[in-house]
């Protein structure tokens, strides 16, 4: 596995284009700029985007996006702050692309630097913001207390005193809206730019109007002005946003946690002396030094000493794992007690660490589709109140009441309505999950599999490397006297036919053979019964290796009852021959995963049937089976019968989630709705399956259905407080029940609720 110079490291990122989909020829990515062409995976390019402040900013550089020629397709993930483009590399410009959003506010990277810097900074700003708004608008509300107020209840409206204390609540009121309510003034202006309606739209232009109504009746006199609404409103919303704010960070912090502990730093072998390089320099080959306390720069096999490593990073696992000489060590995790000299095996993009990072932020940018309809739905809803406000002003004003209290009633209608409430219902809860799953080692590739996972209601099992370790060792070989060969000739011929196979049974009986093992070729793999080919030595025929039913006549085999009490004992069975001869067969024992019946009986608790699909001997199945506390299984399952069965399930309407460790098993993965792997070897993001568990804990399995029952508990419940909110606050403020003052505290309220249920996941 180790490449010792670059060429290697190179082909292999090639090799990395072409599985996300999509090969750019280098000419092409060199005009693009050097940032572009190293973060482009294919024609989809991932950036970072800073200035967003609510879902609807989300919504509108995604419109904004689309615009620019030669995109195809921008996702933009408000509650990760980033986004992603697919685009047409001929077509697009996607550097000034990203620079038009500049235009409209927003600042986007083409980066995967995730520093915090920016985000810490923009919070500030709020908060200086949140500061003038209440800092000018207590002023205001202090002179409308003690005087205003007062004078306007005994009919006072243009005597001198009242005119003056006007201009100077106008004063006051101006920087108490424009600086303080800056956020949202901007945001509207941005949305009307995009051509979308949202959130922002609806506050600014209730402020806006209630601001320039009271201007005009300061200038011309003789009625009540409206500085105290337009002051009071703004504070209320900055407040809620500002919590909202952090809120949000600490959902993202999550999420971050796992994303910003790539190394940067690393101690390499230098012209004999140990310097401090950039770790993204880093090069397969390179040696490396990690000190105690240290985090491992790159991935790397150790040459040198032995120490524990803090791997809870990758695998949420925290109790530190024992390593030493030839054993792999990974980017990110820490070096407890001793030093280590390592070399690399795999560098920069390449390492576990940032394979992880990458699906996260594949997942984080990818919205469920309920989110889409919430958008979609936010979108209209702005569009409808605005109608509303209007028709409830011309309402009022020609039914007779004054136009000043008609404005108040509109004003109040466009400040109580919160799109903000649908639009945010689903993001934060979503991106609290998805950073929940991965610190325990669990990787989801779509968010729709939470959505899924909420609704499994029958759970299939591999047997081999799933329910049992995959470890398996051979316990005995029989051979049948008429063949003449000894257990080693036996063992040592189905070495030689297994060479090239990848099935945890081919593994060992390589190990199982101590002479020198013989040659083969025309290798053949029938998946699920057993692999043949030509060996070198006296056997002339093509040699099977495999179950029962893979050869012919084993039952009259002399061993035949021998082999069948070895199965019952869960033992796997696997017999050697060629053409109609048996020669004799390998027996191995697995042992069971530690956390299989744990789980079993956890998801059982939960509601869920489990069953068990095993190519292997019904006999073995059912010894493992028993020994796990496991009722319904089934063996001799080809792996197009396992998907033959799943498919079944789902016909009778069950939602069926398959496990397995993807070897024999992917036409089954494949139909499942749900598909679970372990990942064996460090391509994670090879892994094809929606969840990867990155530590073989089967009870991450009830552990993940819980979350994502939860998961989407919160989100209805969200949702349907969004709705039911609006629903009867709007009403309520058009018939003029609530003032704009109370609707602003009421609309604050109603996404800060929201915001609260969806922290409770934190757990
Ligand atoms: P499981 O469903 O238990 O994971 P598989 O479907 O992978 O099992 O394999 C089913 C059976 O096919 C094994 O028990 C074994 O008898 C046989 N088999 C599959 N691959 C091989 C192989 N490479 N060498 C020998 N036997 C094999
Ligand atoms: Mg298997």
């Amino acid at each position: 596995m180790v490449a010792p110079n670059s060429p290697k490291s190179a082909d292999t990122k090639k090799q990395k284009q072409t599985q996300h989909g999509q090969t750019t020829p280098e000419s092409r990515s060199e005009d693009r700029g050097l940032v572009a062409s190293i973060l482009d995976r294919g024609e989809t390019a991932h950036f970072r985007v800073e200035g967003m402040w609510c879902p609807n900013c989300a919504t509108n550089i995604e419109a904004s996006l689309r615009n620019e020629p030669g995109i195809k397709k921008a996702t933009i993930s408000f509650a990760g702050e980033q986004g992603r483009v697919e685009y047409d590399p001929d077509e697009a410009d996607l550097e000034s692309a990203l620079a038009h959003l500049k235009g409209l506010g927003y600042q986007a990277h083409l980066t995967t630097d995730l520093d915090n810097r920016e985000a810490e900074r923009q919070q500030e700003r709020m908060l200086l913001q949140l500061i003038a708004a209440a800092g000018f608008g207590m002023q205001v509300m202090l002179i409308y207390l003690v005087q205003l107020y007062p004078l306007y209840a005994s009919g006072a409206f243009d005597t001198e005193n009242v005119r003056n204390l006007q201009y100077v609540v106008w004063v006051l009121a101006t920087p108490a809206l424009f600086v303080g309510g800056f956020s949202f003034l901007l945001g509207a202006w941005r949305s009307l730019r995009a051509g979308n309606v949202g959130m922002d739209t609806l506050v600014s232009l209730g402020t806006l109007s209630a601001y320039s109504y009271s201007v005009y009746v300061t200038l011309t006199g003789g009625g009540e002005v409206y500085f105290d609404s337009v002051v009071m409103i703004t504070m209320f919303i900055m407040l809620g946003r500002y919590l909202e704010k952090i809120g949000g960070a600490r959902a993202r912090k999550d999420i971050r946690h796992l994303l910003k502990l790539r190394p940067d730093k690393a101690w390499q072998r230098i012209d004999d002396e140990w310097q401090e390089v950039r770790a993204s320099k880093l090069v397969p080959g390179d040696r490396i030094l990690v000190r105690p306390g240290e985090r491992v720069s790159a991935d790397a096999e150790i040459l040198e000493g032995s120490a524990a490593l803090d791997e809870s990073l990758l695998t949420g696992e925290s109790t530190p794992v024992e390593k030493s000489a030839g054993d792999t060590v990974y980017a990110g995790t820490i070096v407890t007690d001793d030093a280590l000299i390592c070399r690399v095996t795999r560098a920069g993009e390449e390492t576990r660490l940032a394979q992880i990072t990458q699906v996260v932020e594949e997942t984080l940018n990818t919205k469920p589709p309920i989110q889409r309809l919430a958008d979609r739905a936010s979108g209209i809803f702005a569009f409808g109140i605005v109608g509303t406000a209007i028709l409830t002003f011309l309402g009022w004003w020609l039914s007779g009441t004054s136009p000043s209290q008609a404005l108040l009633t509109a004003v109040a209608v466009l400040v109580v309505a919160c799109p903000c409430a649908l639009g945010l219902a689903t993001p934060l809860a979503v991106a609290i999950t998805l950073g929940r799953t991965a610190q325990q080692g669990i990787l989801v590739r779509n968010p729709t599999v939470l959505e899924t996972a909420a609704k499994v209601g029958r759970i299939v099992f591999d047997k081999t490397g799933t329910l049992t370790r995959g470890r398996l060792s051979v316990v005995s070989a029989s051979v049948d006297p008429q063949t003449e060969l000894s257990e080693e000739d036996l063992l040592c011929l189905a070495a030689g036919v297994e060479q090239y196979s990848e099935h945890p049974v081919a593994r060992a009986i390589v190990d199982s053979c101590s002479q020198s093992r013989p040659q083969a070729e025309k290798f053949e793999v029938a998946r699920g019964l057993g692999v043949s080919a030509h060996v070198d030595g006296r056997i002339q025929e093509r040699v099977r290796v495999g179950s029962s039913r893979y050869l012919e006549g084993t039952e009259q085999s002399p061993l035949i009852d021998q082999a069948q009490e070895r199965a019952e004992r869960g033992e796997t069975v696997v017999w050697i021959g060629w053409k109609e001869v048996t020669a004799g067969f390998i027996a191995l024992r697995d042992e069971p995963e530690p956390t299989a019946s744990d789980a079993l009986r956890q998801l059982e608790e939960r509601g869920i049937t489990t069953v068990m699909l095993s190519g292997d001997d019904p006999r073995t199945a059912e010894a493992i089976a028993s020994e796990l506390g496991l009722s319904d299984y089934a063996g001799s399952t080809a792996p197009n019968e396992k998907a033959e069965r799943i498919k079944e399930w789902q016909e009778s309407g069950e939602t069926v989630a398959m496990i397995g460790d993807g070897v024999n098993d992917a036409p089954a993965l494949a139909q499942a709705d749900l598909s679970i792997t372990t990942a064996s070897g460090t391509d994670v993001a090879g892994e094809t399956s929606d969840v990867v568990l990155t530590r073989s804990d089967l009870t991450l399995i009830p552990w993940l259905i819980d979350l994502s029952r939860h998961a989407g508990r919160t989100i209805r419940e969200n949702l349907g407080w969004a709705f039911a909110y609006n629903l009867m606050a709007v009403p309520l403020a058009a018939f003029g029940v609530i003032s704009p003052v109370i609707a602003a505290g009421a609309m604050a309220t109603s996404s800060l609720l929201v915001v609260g249920n969806s922290l409770r996941l934190r757990g």
